[in-house]
């Protein structure tokens, strides 16, 4: 490991020139913080717009020809705004005037959505006096997923240990040599992939909140912060809806097991969340971990006598459900029944065709679907060697007068998933919330 801090921020973090004079100040506070990856500008105090989001309506009106003047001028503005409230010399105007030119001439999605990062590491470069290297020389992207082997190749030819550098986030090029991206919110990728590249001893995710909190401030009030969570809980958490990280910035740390610690750029004194490696021996000091879920999903019952024992049955359901392009986020089996869960905006319309598939290939008795289905996910690695963590968690939904509908528990006991009806989500995840904070 080197003494090496990546440090990436987010939108929020870098909306305006006040922004910026916080990140400096973080960035100051540290002289390990060599690595900066910074998002475009994102929605601030006065900024009621996201520059990617604005780049990407000039692309579309651009490529059909209409005039793409006014939005383009909020951009203009912005980075305008930011160079004069630092007293910058970068010549952004001239950068300006180049990307309306391309996109004019019809320049592609990529090329345009990344231009709000491209030009606020110009920009940070400057502020910062740290040497700017485009992500087209160290980020390799094909269909929106990392190249990491070739990324770390190329990261570790163009920068060395001592080197202070600002690396655009959320693009670099395919193996055609095209400007590419990652999905939304792919800056924190870069991050993970400039970490995993000089091999750093911490990523930094520095963003509008200061970590991950057990529960949904919007369900429960003030949540207690996660102080530290594993990679697998953070996939779990992140997959369940809450999300704070990009879903493949975990991967590229994994095996050189790098932390990554999340912090609030207005509140930089804030512990955050560390998320660590999954063999780590800290403690968590809590059996559950963080509550997440989600809503609209549909359950579908097939009943079939001895279907558990039929050869190929799982397999011909399962194909149906992948021809008709529907993502299955659960499956319970008995002896003669077997149930999908799946998300509702998937299957409308589908339902008849499912129907009508499943009981032709299969000969079964009996298909229902249940719509309205919210499922939650109780995530702990403490609750491998804990007894009674679900009991707990039954007893609380009953007493708060919740039916459960599915019940599923991972097979690393990571988690324990639960299918309420969707109004009673919120009640629900209030009930496990006051009940998590005994255990
Ligand atoms: N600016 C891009 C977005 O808005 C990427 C990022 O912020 O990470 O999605």
């Amino acid at each position: 490991m080197n003494n090496i801090v990546v440090c990436k921020f987010g939108g929020s973090s870098l909306s305006d020139a006040e922004q910026f004079r916080k990140v400096k100040a973080i960035i100051d506070g540290n002289e390990e913080r060599k690595i900066v990856v910074p998002s475009a500008p994102g929605k601030g105090k006065k900024e009621k717009h996201k520059v990617t989001d604005l780049l990407l309506m000039s692309h579309q009106l651009g490529i059909h020809k209409l005039n793409f003047d006014e939005v383009f001028n909020i951009v203009k503005k912005r980075f305008i705004s930011i160079k004069e409230g630092l007293g910058l010399n970068t010549d952004i105007e001239t950068e300006l005037d180049i990307i309306y030119e391309n996109i004019k001439k019809g320049a592609e999605q990529a090329y345009c959505a990344s231009r709000g990062e491209y030009l606020n590491g110009l920009l940070l470069s400057d502020y910062l006096g740290y040497r700017f290297v485009d992500a087209t020389e160290v980020i390799c992207i094909n269909e929106e997923k990392p190249d990491v082997e070739t990324s770390c190749e190329w990261i570790r030819s163009k920068i060395s240990v001592e080197d202070k550098v600002v690396v655009p986030g959320y693009y670099g090029v395919n193996n055609e040599g095209k400007i590419a991206t990652f999905s939304r919110g792919g800056s924190d990728v870069t991050g993970a992939i400039m970490a995993a590249g000089v091999e750093a001893k911490l990523y930094e995710n520095w963003t509008d909140v200061s970590g991950f909190m057990i529960a949904d401030p919007k369900v429960v009030s003030e949540p207690k912060p996660i102080n530290s969570l594993s990679y697998k809980e953070l996939r779990e958490l992140s997959y369940m809806g809450a999300p704070v990280l990009h879903e493949d910035a975990v991967f590229p740390l994994k095996s050189l097991r790098i932390p990554i610690q999340i912090l609030n750029t207005n509140c930089p004194e804030d512990r955050g969340t560390l998320i660590i490696s999954d063999d780590s021996f800290e403690t968590v000091g809590r059996v559950i971990t963080g509550i997440a879920g989600k809503k609209d999903f549909t359950a579908i019952y097939v009943e079939k006598l001895f279907l558990a024992e039929e050869e190929g049955m799982f397999r011909k359901l399962v194909s149906i459900f992948e021809t008709n392009k529907i993502k299955i986020e659960h499956m319970a089996t008995s002896i003669d029944t077997i149930s999908f869960v799946v998300p509702t905006q998937q299957i409308e319309g589908k339902e008849k065709k499912i129907a009508e598939e499943i009981s032709i290939y299969c000969g079964t008795d009996n298909v229902e679907f249940s719509k309205g289905l919210a499922v939650i996910a109780v995530v702990g690695r403490g609750m491998v060697n804990t007894k009674g963590t679900s009991a707990i968690i039954f007893k609380a939904l009953a007493m708060a007068g919740i039916n459960i509908r599915m019940i599923s528990q991972g097979s690393s006991e990571l988690n324990i998933v639960i299918g309420v009806k969707n109004e009673d989500f919120e009640g629900a995840i209030k009930a496990i919330y006051n009940q998590s904070k005994e255990m």
